[in-house]
């Protein structure tokens, strides 16, 4: 069943830059879809349209009724991980992952358990009180994406979350990612331009290409989850 569907999606940008041209493409409940592309072939482009950040010039952005009812009421719907990991250097890894919790008005002392939780899915439960600049590329990752998970988003969208990260780091991310997904009722919709990221992660790739952005093809994988 399809929680979201993009039709007939295009995008030209003021400069008269086409990043998407007419791309239609199905989000269903629970999968792991990877968009498969080379660098400028609209991926980002894409992925903040299904946020809402940046509406298509042409075309439509259904969310049916049945996927709200799905849902039920969350108290968040989406989690967004950039490229980068956009910690705030003055807050401690802690603070960090409390900030969306703080944003939607939640006192500190009511998410801790929580927030400790969710450092401990990701292997960082003794860092809490660190700083981002004490560590490591992978970790800083890692406390994103905690911040990204720490509202319980249905939708989580990660955009070349690896990209800046040496391969042992991003393998080793790539294990424990599958293994925390896997617990999780989520559905994630994730951004790579390597290959072996989309066919080692996820249940089904949408390749993309360039000039103009277009959904060329798409694979089914039958191994989802470990
Ligand atoms: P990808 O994520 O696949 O690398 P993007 O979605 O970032 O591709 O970009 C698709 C195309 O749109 C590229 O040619 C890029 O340069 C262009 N583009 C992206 N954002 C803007 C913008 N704000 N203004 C003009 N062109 C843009
Ligand atoms: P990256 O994810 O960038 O590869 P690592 O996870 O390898 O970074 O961690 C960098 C350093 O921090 C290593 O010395 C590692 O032993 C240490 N480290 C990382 N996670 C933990 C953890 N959960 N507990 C203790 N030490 C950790």
């Amino acid at each position: 069943r399809a929680l979201l569907r993009l039709a007939g999606i295009s995008k030209v940008f003021a400069n008269g830059t086409v990043a998407l041209d007419n791309v239609d493409l199905a989000i269903r409940q629970g999968e792991f879809l990877t968009l498969l592309g080379p660098s400028g072939c609209g991926k980002s482009t894409l992925l903040k349209m299904v946020a809402g950040l940046g509406g298509p010039s042409t075309g439509m952005i259904d969310w049916p009724q049945s996927s709200y009812d799905a849902l039920g009421e969350p108290e968040r719907l989406l989690g967004y991980v950039f490229q980068e990991p956009t910690l705030l250097p003055w807050c401690s890894v802690f603070d960090n992952v409390y900030l969306p919790l703080k944003l939607a008005g939640q006192r500190k002392e009511a998410v801790r358990e929580r927030i400790m939780a969710v450092l401990a899915q990701v292997g960082l439960a003794r860092f809490a009180q660190h700083y981002p600049r004490e560590l490591s590329g992978g970790m800083k990752m890692r406390v994103s994406i905690a911040r990204a998970l720490v509202t319980n988003p249905k939708i989580l969208l990660m955009d070349e979350p690896f990209a800046a990260l040496d391969e042992i780091t991003r393998t080793k991310l790539n294990n424990d990612l599958l293994k925390l997904f896997a617990k999780q009722n989520l559905t994630v919709i994730f951004v790579t331009h390597s290959v072996y990221e989309s066919v080692y992660l996820s249940s089904r790739i949408v390749i993309m290409s360039a000039r103009p952005g277009r959904v060329s093809s798409e694979i089914a994988i039958d191994m989802p989850y470990p």
